[in-house]
């Protein structure tokens, strides 16, 4: 077994047993493989290692991925700010955009997709501890974007995504995430079908699960540290 896929099995390791620490299903978690700033080279060897789904934050960088491993039939997500020059660019090439955080970039993003591909699954990023320097809709105005995305005809609103402040204390990293979670609960009372909780990352993603994750992004558990560019 190669290192990589030893890294993937632990953390597949961890999400099954958070899960079931927390009394729920871990076929009900899924992991996003946060390939940002990796070669493809790795993301084939994660691919091969039976990983399916991968995260990009950077819209030219993931296009380089999309292209050079087209034949695997991966499953890419765009978790990155979202700038409105390059919605086309991910309206063709990517399977979801969890960065959603203004209605004008996701009116572009329906308009753009192509016919030929399914609805693009979209969640709406939302800023839940309120730091200025993150992206994000407020929790006081995600329902009324989410009702608005809700009804665009080639996206599929699939549900929330956060990066909350980081803290290495576990009860200190529920709280936004419960946040989120109640948040996806008024959604759903106001009815919009949403089936998906965007939460957690390397250090956080336990945290994440007993809140009600349903798919984690991580990266430097899988991949290792990135190198700043
Ligand atoms: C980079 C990134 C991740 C992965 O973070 P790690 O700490 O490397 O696991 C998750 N979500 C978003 C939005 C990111 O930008």
């Amino acid at each position: 077994m190669t290192l990589l896929s030893a890294k993937l099995q632990a953390v597949l390791a961890r999400i099954a047993s958070a899960a079931r620490q927390y009394g729920r299903d871990p076929g009900d978690v899924r992991l996003l493989a946060v390939s940002k700033t990796w070669p493809a080279a790795c993301v084939c060897e994660a691919a091969l290692a039976g990983q399916a789904a991968f995260g990009e934050s950077f819209v030219r960088e993931g296009l380089e991925k999309v292209g050079a491993l087209a034949s695997l039939g991966l499953d890419w997500h765009f978790i990155g700010a979202v700038q409105s020059n390059k919605t086309r660019l991910l309206a063709e090439n990517f399977n979801w955009v969890h960065s959603i955080d203004r209605l004008r970039i996701a009116e572009r993003l329906s308009e753009q997709r192509p016919a030929s591909l399914p609805p693009l699954s979209v969640c709406l990023q939302v800023n839940v501890s309120g730091e200025a320097s993150k992206g994000g809709v407020s929790p006081a105005a995600a329902l009324a974007l989410a009702q608005a995305v809700g009804v665009l005809p080639n996206l599929r609103l699939r549900g929330l995504m956060t990066v909350p402040a980081r803290s290495d204390v576990f009860l200190e990293q529920r709280r936004p995430f419960r946040m989120l979670r109640e948040l996806s609960e008024q959604l759903q009372a106001g009815g919009l079908a949403l089936d998906t909780l965007s939460m957690g990352m390397s250090h956080d993603l336990e945290a994440a699960i007993a809140e009600g994750a349903t798919l984690v992004r991580v990266g430097t558990a899988i991949f290792g540290e990135r190198h700043k560019a």
